[in-house]
């Protein structure tokens, strides 16, 4: 199994380097080679993508990446700042499908900014469409029109196939979990997400064993911070899901526990923390490795098909947070603070 490993800038390399320790612990059969990204392709080529960062994340089996982002590059010109290095490996791996888990373990429970009744022990996936919708829809611009004022417009638009890949990848993870699948749509009022709505219809037939709900928008934001906890996977478009996941991501309070995958249409995937390169903390040894470590269990359970490997890494994480030892994100009075290394290092033991 070829793994790209892209560290990136700011606390990428630290985070990552705790995952690849990790990683190695398993004992598989692991080919991973590193390549670099964002600013640091950038300074290395003059590209935040540099072709060869690029094929080695297409020959790879599945890519393991850590953040991007470093405020030295921010005068540069759109296409040269290191966060375009995420969109074009998105775009050139046709990367469609966003997977964000959602759990609160219950040692963190009071991290959040909910009551701890209200999140303890949730999981939930929220899956997203990529590629598609009114990020992506054209006509769109800022025109002055025949009143004379200047009007800005953009095109919502999804294609039957988008719209049922999407669906199956929901369903797919469905079966993996609960077997409870939301989709979340418009469809009282827009035509796309009344197609939407129609082909997960459609879909659902080829998978009985899920249940299957639909639910509005507005409500779905709701009922995510009112009974997070009656979701299992929730599927939806590319606007409904960018803003929903980040809800569901702060119910866990913390951005340095969540990891995330990025899915083509063979299961091979991109996998990351939900979190930036941090640059206030940089190189002080403190970051959270956890949502990386996280993030490697799913490139396990998507793409490489090590359920097991997976699952050892995320019990060894309850672990290591139900034993007490904390980073300073996640610290609480009466917990044990440690910095990056030990994080990674209890990972290890508790493997
Ligand atoms: P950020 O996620 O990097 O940081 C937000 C806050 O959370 C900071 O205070 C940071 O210290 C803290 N934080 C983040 N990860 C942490 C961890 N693992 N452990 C402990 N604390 C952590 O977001 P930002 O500050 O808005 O952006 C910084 C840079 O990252 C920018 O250049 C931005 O464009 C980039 N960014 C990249 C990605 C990506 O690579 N996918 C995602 C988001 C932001």
């Amino acid at each position: 199994m070829n793994i790209a490993v892209l560290p990136g800038d700011g606390i990428g390399s630290e985070i990552i380097a705790e995952a690849l320790k990790v990683l190695r612990k398993l004992n598989l059969p692991l080919e991973m080679q590193e390549a670099p990204v964002g600013g640091t392709g950038y300074d290395v080529s003059g590209d935040p993508l540099p072709e060869a960062t690029l094929a080695l994340a297409k020959s790879a089996d599945a890519i393991l990446f850590g953040a991007v982002g470093n405020p030295k590059h921010d005068h540069l010109p759109r296409d040269k700042r290191p966060e375009q290095a995420i969109l074009g490996l998105r775009k050139h791996l046709g990367l469609f499908a966003n997977l964000r888990p959602a759990q609160v373990y219950a040692e963190l429970a009071s991290a959040s900014a909910l009551k701890p009744e209200v999140v303890a022990g949730l999981d939930l996936l929220i899956i997203r469409e990529l590629t598609g919708d009114i990020y992506f829809g054209s006509p769109r611009g800022i025109h002055t029109n025949a009143a004379g004022d200047r009007e800005g417009f953009d095109t919502m638009r999804y294609s039957e196939p988008e719209i049922r890949r999407i669906a199956h990848v929901g369903f797919q993870a469905a079966m993996k979990r609960g077997r409870r699948l939301c989709s979340v749509d418009k469809a009282n009022v827009l035509e796309t997400s009344q197609l939407w709505r129609d082909i997960v219809i459609d879909v659902a037939k080829e998978y009985p064993q899920v249940a299957l709900s639909h639910m509005y928008v507005d409500n779905a934001a709701m009922q995510l911070v009112r009974a997070p906890k009656q979701f299992d996977v929730i599927v939806t478009g590319n606007l409904f899901g960018d803003i929903l996941s980040d809800e569901a991501s702060m119910l866990t309070g913390s951005i340095g526990m969540l990891p995330s995958a990025s899915l083509d249409a063979n299961n091979k995937g991109l996998y990351e923390p939900i979190h930036g390169s941090a640059p206030d903390i940089a190189g002080q040894g403190i970051a959270n490795p956890l949502a990386t470590i996280l993030s490697a269990a799913m490139m396990l359970r998507y793409s490489l098909n090590q359920a097991a490997a997976a699952d050892r890494i995320e019990a060894a994480v309850k672990r290591v947070l139900a034993s007490g030892v904390r980073t300073p994100d996640i610290f609480v009075e009466g917990t044990h603070r440690v910095g990056t290394q030990e994080m990674g290092a209890a990972v290890l033991a508790a493997l």
